[in-house]
């Protein structure tokens, strides 16, 4: 664990967050800003600083992971489509510096500028 790394408090369970997903090796909350209804992170439990820094045999999981949150969103109702953002290095907009994956849910016609 990174000293002072929100996301690794999180994931150690010394921050609460509404956890709505969970294996092995990541967790899935909502977003505290969300972006859409439902924005959700996932991130994984070791701190990486950015997907560079994680092994690819995480790939699968992750995938997984990604995979399962967004269909129950749909599932749900609570998307139509989905975006995956990965924001790497503060130029891309990365703020919290442990790696994560934001799934941003999407309706028709919601005009939603998710880049700005
Ligand atoms: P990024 O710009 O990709 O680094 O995004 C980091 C995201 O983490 C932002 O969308 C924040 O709203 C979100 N965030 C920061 N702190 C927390 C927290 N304690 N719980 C949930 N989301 C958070
Ligand atoms: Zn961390």
């Amino acid at each position: 664990m990174e000293n002072d790394c929100i996301f690794c408090k999180i994931a150690k369970k010394e921050i609460k967050a509404n956890i709505i997903y969970e294996d092995d090796n990541f967790i899935a909350f909502p977003d505290a800003n969300p972006r859409a209804d439902s924005h959700t992170l996932i991130i994984p439990k070791k701190h990486y600083k950015t997907i560079l820094d994680m092994p690819s045999t995480l790939g699968n999981e992750m995938l997984d992971a990604i995979k399962s949150i967004a269909m129950d969103l749909i599932k749900q109702g609570k998307a139509e489509g989905f975006n995956i953002i990965i924001n790497s290095f503060e130029p891309a907009g990365q703020v919290v510096h442990h790696a994560h994956v934001h799934i941003i849910p999407r309706k028709k016609g919601d005009r939603l500028k998710i880049l700005e």
